[in-house]
């Protein structure tokens, strides 16, 4: 096929991208490294037969949230919400959980109920155009005025470090405690600045749109944007790593990849070269995938309709699991992000589980046995209903996918610096200096998660140049 564009890499931004320039009726080759395209949307039976588990993300709060997918309005793909979006059990003390309803999540938060309705709830309020504001940064927008306000409002609270504002907005542990767990998704220490901005999105997020997954595996939706991209007539081929950009006879390419992995593939000029080596990646992940034989046994009940678990304990044990981890050390009680599709999903073949903890970047440490105990903390007898586990340390994880090196889930450090120069300082990043080269990946703004905005925003500016190949207009 003569095609107007290559997209490289099949990801959420790759998929987003190469479906929008199909649908601009450019004629579009998408190629994956991988033998199944979807990237961290990928789902395959990791334990046993008939045992579905999403190897990368499968809490899809940012892809209901997010501009990109909502302008895509695909067919085929369900989001299913469990009861609770998220729980945060603690051990001398009741579980602290996340409704839809802030009212209903405020009530099991004390003296905190009014602070969480001021902050969280307040960022919730803010609704769609002040997500878009947030995933879209450097526009274009289409938002209310009143939006900028309330973004000023959660700027100026996002900015500061989870501890600092952890401290200030709330009193009891139980609230110190959620917010922690919620920011620690951002693999940053967090006493750093802006973590306290990924908890306020993240918990708004669980009220705006709350904390589904998608119905049958994530990679129902990889799939779902490759039946949009082929039915529109794009050819996507799997197995087919790129190593070269001189391999690619197109006008247009759009890399969904790191910046380590563009400056293998292309002579790069010397001073972008240069900016793109100063990128920095984050801690990575260790992973584990359980095939059970019942429900997580947890202490408090009220856990178990929880979709997302955060085991870490207080604000205190969180902060300094993440500090550990950011200073290059394993974290001897890591802070575990679990996820229970069972209480949201019920057609993955049995109780599945998944869980992470962060590791030290390219670590080869086992953190199965660590990862465990924290479980058996809160759900004494989880080990007798392990039937079958899958582990996957930054290695593995980076073999299976190549955008994750040394294990960095997030495409790069998300730290405040990385937020605006992702991976340089410009008003169109996905811009690169060589003519029709554009890149996609969770490594341009607004980072990581399926939010498809990379996506979306390369294929803008690639439609905004040159007419396709062949056009007479
Ligand atoms: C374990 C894990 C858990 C996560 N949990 C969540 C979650 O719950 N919610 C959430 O929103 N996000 C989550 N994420 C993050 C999310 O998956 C990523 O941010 C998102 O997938 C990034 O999308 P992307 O398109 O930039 O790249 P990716 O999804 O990483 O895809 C890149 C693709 O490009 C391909 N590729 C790379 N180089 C080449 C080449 N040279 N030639 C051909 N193909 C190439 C790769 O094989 C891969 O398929 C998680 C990620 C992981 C790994």
């Amino acid at each position: 096929m003569s095609a107007d564009a290559v997209v490289v890499g099949s990801g959420p931004n790759g998929l987003v991208a190469a479906v929008l320039l199909a649908r601009a009726g450019r004629k579009v080759l998408l190629l994956e490294a991988a033998d199944r395209f979807g990237g961290g949307l990928r789902s395959g039976e990791l334990t046993l037969p008939g045992r579905v588990h999403d190897l990368g993300a499968t809490v899809m709060a940012m892809a209901l949230a997010s501009p990109a997918f909502r302008e895509l309005e695909l067919k085929g793909v369900e989001f299913a919400h469990p009861p609770v979006a998220a729980a945060h059990p603690l051990d001398d003390r009741p579980a602290v959980l996340v409704h839809r309803d802030p009212r209903r999540t405020a009530e099991g938060l004390g003296r905190d109920a009014g602070a969480w309705l001021a902050t969280v709830g307040a960022t919730a309020k803010g609704g769609f155009p002040l997500v878009e504001l947030l995933l879209k940064p450097l526009g274009p927008w289409r938002v209310p005025p009143a939006t900028f306000l309330r973004a000023a409002r959660f700027g100026a609270a996002g900015l500061l470090p989870a501890t600092t504002f952890a401290r200030r907005a709330f009193r009891t542990v139980e609230a110190r405690a959620l917010i922690a767990g919620m920011a620690a998704h951002s693999m940053l220490d967090l006493r750093a600045p802006i973590t306290a901005g990924y908890g306020l999105l993240l918990a708004s997020l669980a009220h705006l749109v709350g904390w589904p997954l998608v119905r049958g595996g994530s990679q129902v939706l990889a799939d779902a944007l490759v039946a949009e991209f082929r039915s529109l007539g794009g050819e996507a081929v799997t197995g087919h790593r790129v190593r070269r950009l001189a391999e690619l006879d197109a006008p247009t390419v759009v890399l969904d990849v790191t910046p380590r992995q563009f400056l293998e593939l292309a002579d790069l000029p010397p001073a972008y070269r240069r900016r793109l080596e100063r990128f920095r990646y984050g801690p990575g992940v260790f992973k584990v995938d359980w095939a059970l034989d019942g429900p997580v046994p947890w202490r408090d009940p009220s856990v178990a309709g929880a979709g997302t678990v955060h085991l870490g304990g207080t604000l205190e044990e969180i902060v300094l699991s993440e500090a550990e981890t950011a200073a290059g050390r394993r974290s001897p009680r890591p802070y575990v992000l679990l996820v229970q599709p069972y209480a949201a999903d019920p057609t993955r073949g049995g109780h599945t589980l998944w869980a992470y903890c962060h590791v030290p970047n390219g670590s080869r440490a086992d953190m199965t046995e660590a990862i465990e105990t924290q479980i058996e903390r809160y759900a004494p007898g989880f080990r007798d209903r392990v039937l079958a586990r899958h582990t996957m340390g930054p290695a593995e994880l980076e073999a299976g996918n190549p955008n994750l090196v040394g294990g960095d889930i997030g495409g790069g450090l998300a730290s405040l610096t990385q937020f605006v120069r992702r991976p340089v300082w410009s008003p169109a990043p996905w811009r690169t200096p060589l003519p029709g080269v554009f890149l996609c990946s969770a490594s341009t703004p607004p980072g990581a998660s399926v939010h498809g905005v990379g996506g979306w925003q390369a294929a803008r500016l690639a439609l905004s140049g040159a007419a396709p190949s062949g056009s007479t207009s």
